[in-house]
């Protein structure tokens, strides 16, 4: 028998493969949900309850056969905001000169000194700090130039932005949990020993063939288990801010923006099927740190908004979004997912290594050597996880 640990996209697509290469498998997940970072919250507001997506939320490329059906590509970005201008447009001719710039770099350092090797005027390095540096986990200068080279050329799914329509991403993680032979949810692992031998909260102790432990750093680390070197990967922190409007205060066309110089990066309304609309403010790494270090969550709240009012504001109306907000959330993640910082391809590609004469074995985005920290990533660490101990137990 198999255990694996953590119920999260890793965890799942981990235990689906074992099972197909005809392993007993059993599941524990520490929550009482499947999904880990896929996961809907529910906002009450004003006039009701919305669901949105308080972790992953686009499918970077088509991923599932099952899917294909009714998956939606999305534009993205679809407009930029430059800050210090006021000025919201939709400008390819920007877009198209960052990706120009990111093309030619080349060499180490962080992204921030690759990109400004390339000659880039400052204002796009600004506007490449929202769509590059935000999405990947940090600004600019957090981030390595081979590092992110590598992760951009080992998108195997494509790089659109993609929904379900009509549905949040749990509906992929159940898919995924469903048919599962042993799946026991409320049961957290507190320590995995060679032999190996995992214990659990409640105290239980097992002693499997083999354990795939397919959690997050953070939890990993918890279970005090060598980690060979050099080193952890760097996991970016997330904070994402949701308020309900009773209205669009926006073009008809528009449905997010890439803002440079601006305390939320990047914003969109959730695609996510709602009475009323939702509009989601993320911003991650150090950036994210600060934010939440700095700002009490009403605060967040009230700078977003500030931040939509100064971007849709009209001669009619000065406050646009703060008028029409019936309700907001925020959600602070401490481990969103890694980030291509420089040296993260030896710390991820180390972090799934093997331990205990290949009986302990690693999945999770973290563990993904393409570095992709997407649900695909997660996916396709815990495939990979599975294939590895299969062969190890043959
Ligand atoms: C705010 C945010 C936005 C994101 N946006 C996107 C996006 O748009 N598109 C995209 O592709 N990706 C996105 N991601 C990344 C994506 O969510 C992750 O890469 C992916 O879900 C990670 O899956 P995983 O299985 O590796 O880890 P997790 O989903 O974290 O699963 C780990 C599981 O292990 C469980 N666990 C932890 N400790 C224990 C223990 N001791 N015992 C038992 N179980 C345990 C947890 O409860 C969890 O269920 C986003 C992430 C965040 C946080």
């Amino acid at each position: 028998m198999i255990v694996v640990v953590g119920g999260g996209i890793a965890g799942l697509g981990c235990a689906r493969k074992l099972e197909e290469l005809g392993h007993k498998v059993l599941v524990l997940e520490a929550s009482d949900r499947v999904g880990g970072r896929i996961v809907d919250v529910r906002l009450e507001h004003d006039r009701g309850v919305a669901v949105v997506p308080g972790g992953a939320e686009f499918l970077h490329g088509i991923i599932d056969k099952p899917f294909e059906d009714d998956v939606e590509e999305l534009e993205w970005p679809n407009y930029v905001y430059f800050g210090k201008e006021c000025r919201l447009e939709r400008d390819e001719a920007a877009l198209e000169a960052i990706d120009e710039a990111f093309r030619g770099i080349s060499g180490e350092g962080t992204l921030l000194q690759a990109l400004a090797r390339t000659g880039v005027p400052s204002r796009l390095l600004d506007l490449a700090d929202a769509v590059y540096g935000n999405d990947y986990g940090g600004s600019l200068s957090d981030l390595g130039a081979r590092e992110v080279v590598y992760e951009q050329s080992r998108w195997s799914h494509g790089e659109q932005y993609a929904v379900i329509r009509g549905r949040t991403l749990t509906t992929f993680s159940e898919r995924l949990a469903s048919g599962l032979g042993d799946v026991r949810l409320g049961r957290a692992v507190v320590a995995v020993d060679p032999g190996p031998v995992v214990t659990t909260s409640d105290g239980n102790v097992l002693r499997p063939d083999a354990v795939v432990l397919a959690v997050p750093v953070g939890a990993r680390l918890a279970m005090r288990l060598p980690v060979p070197s050099p080193d952890v990967p760097t996991v970016a922190t997330a904070v994402k801010v949701f308020v309900v409007l009773e209205r669009p205060v926006w073009p008809p066309d528009f449905w997010n923006a890439v803002c440079a110089d601006s305390l939320f990066p990047e914003l969109w309304v959730s695609p996510a099927p709602n009475d009323f609309p939702v509009v989601v403010g993320f911003v991650t790494g150090s950036r994210a740190d600060r934010l939440a270090r700095r700002h009490a969550r009403a605060e967040l709240v009230r700078r977003f908004l500030e931040q939509l009012d100064t971007i849709f504001s009209s001669p009619s109306t000065a406050r646009p979004a703060t008028d029409a907000c019936l309700g907001s959330h925020v959600l602070e993640w401490e481990e969103a997912y890694t980030a291509p910082t420089p040296g993260a391809i030896e710390r991820q590609r180390a972090f799934a290594i093997p331990l205990a004469d290949h009986r302990i074995f690693f999945a999770g985005e973290a563990c993904n050597d393409a570095l992709n920290p997407c649900i695909q990533g997660a996916l396709a660490s815990g495939i990979k996880a599975a294939a590895t101990a299969h062969q190890a137990l043959h």
